[in-house]
């Protein structure tokens, strides 16, 4: 029986080398595939004119280059667009782009579900179905480049940030060439400070990204005490925040300053009281940081409320006033569930409801 067909957008670019000197070929074959790929949007191998036609039946034969199929595609009033992917028969995927005025964010999940159960998440909720593929993270760039025209001269997504759902760091294998295509000039061509990995803090693989790739780094760390971070974010039993900074303290050495993102979800008389302030001032004068507040993004089943706007300044300027750089995080796309945690994929519900699932062809706004 014949193998399944390899997906080329699984391998950055050392990983096409490989395939094609294993094919007999010359290595700089990857980066004129990638350029069809990923500047050129082409899927279809007969169109990679600089191949041989040997070559070009050869990929067709055992190779395929492909993206998942678009079930959704909402447009939120306030320009944010949330795409839903198939990435199997049960499963679904979700990204969002973020328009501001001087960039486009990009935000990218890595698994269908989650395994850390972080309390005030929806995609903890929802549990945690597979990690995804390198094909089906890349791909997810693909389809908002491809859908919003974003090219090499006319950047729409000017940044991407590896916080939809699941927990990047956990799908290590998976996530780290596609980190790699997307920083590649024969790839996507982002800057190294403009690719964000954001995690829950899984400190050996904070570790081993140091090593690995120079990209930027945000934590969810959402509390300044192990006790209260042990109910929001169970993972911190295993890491407390003081093995957690430390990686965070090597990263920053390495990276020659750049500052780390710490993310801090409000959840009203949870985490957003002045003591808890004051304890995260002190926490990170060890380390150059900016504060991201996330105001809490309810969803259905929670019991968690969202700080109080006044509750929400107040914890702001309190940070600031142990001059931290802090910013509070605009509520973006949630008339279409598509702000922070928010995310869920929710395709099993989709097929419970109708067994036919309609795809939308590229390039049509649903
Ligand atoms: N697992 C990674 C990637 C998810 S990023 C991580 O934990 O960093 C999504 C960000 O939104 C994280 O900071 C997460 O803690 C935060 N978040 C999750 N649920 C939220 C909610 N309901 N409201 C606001 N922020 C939330």
């Amino acid at each position: 029986m014949k193998d399944a067909p390899i997906n080329l957008l699984d391998y950055d670019r050392q990983g096409l080398e490989a395939l094609f000197l294993e094919m007999g070929e010359q290595r700089f074959r990857a980066s004129q595939a990638m350029k069809w790929i990923y500047s050129e949007q082409q899927l279809d191998f007969a169109a990679f004119s600089n191949f041989s036609k040997t070559l070009r039946a050869q990929l067709a034969d055992d190779y395929i280059a492909q993206v998942p199929d678009m079930i959704s595609e909402k447009v939120s009033k306030d320009g944010t667009v949330k795409w839903l992917l198939k990435v199997d028969d049960v499963n679904a995927v979700e990204t969002v782009y973020i328009p501001e005025k001087n960039r486009g964010t990009l935000c990218v999940s890595s698994q269908v579900g989650c395994t850390l159960n972080c309390t005030f998440c929806a995609t903890g909720a929802q549990g945690f179905n597979r990690h995804l593929t390198t094909a089906e993270i890349i791909a997810q760039v693909w389809v908002a480049a491809k859908q919003l025209g974003h090219t090499a001269q006319d950047r729409k997504i000017t940044n991407i940030v590896m916080m939809g759902m699941g927990e990047p760091l956990a799908n290590y294998k998976n996530v780290l060439p596609a980190l790699n295509i997307m920083r590649d000039d024969f790839g996507f061509g982002f800057a190294n400070k403009r690719v964000t990995v954001s995690t829950a803090g899984l400190v050996p693989y904070i570790n081993q990204l140091n090593q690995d790739a120079d990209v930027s780094l945000a934590i969810s760390l959402h509390a300044p005490y192990d006790e209260l971070r042990n109910q929001l974010v169970p993972l911190n039993k295993k890491y407390n925040i003081a093995t957690l900074l430390d990686s965070c303290k090597n990263f920053v050495q390495n990276k020659r300053k750049a500052r780390i993102t710490i993310e801090y979800t409000l959840i009203d008389g949870m985490n957003d009281l002045p003591e808890h302030a004051h304890a995260l001032g002190k926490l990170l004068k060890q380390l150059p940081t900016k504060i991201n507040l996330i105001p809490f993004n309810p969803f259905p089943g929670t019991a968690f409320k969202q700080s109080k706007p006044q509750n929400i300044e107040r914890f702001k300027e309190i940070c600031m006033k142990h001059g931290l750089i802090t910013t509070v995080r605009k509520t973006r796309g949630d008339d279409i569930d598509a702000a922070c945690g928010q995310l869920a994929g929710d395709f099993m519900d989709r097929t419970r409801r109708s067994a036919t699932i309609k795809k939308i062809p590229l390039g049509v706004v649903a």
